[in-house]
């Protein structure tokens, strides 16, 4: 047993997820996330 058999639990996005809205895309107004504009990565 290696520990180059154990695989990440998480698979990482494309980008990070945004710090503001947590990904959603929008913010706590249900408005589209000034800091990732909707995305939910930044
Ligand atoms: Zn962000
Ligand atoms: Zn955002």
């Amino acid at each position: 047993m290696t520990l180059d058999d154990l695989e990440p639990v998480e698979i990482e996005p494309k980008r990070w997820q945004c710090c503001h809205c947590g990904g959603t895309g929008s913010d706590s107004y249900g408005d589209t996330c000034p800091h990732c504009q909707g995305l939910g990565f930044c």
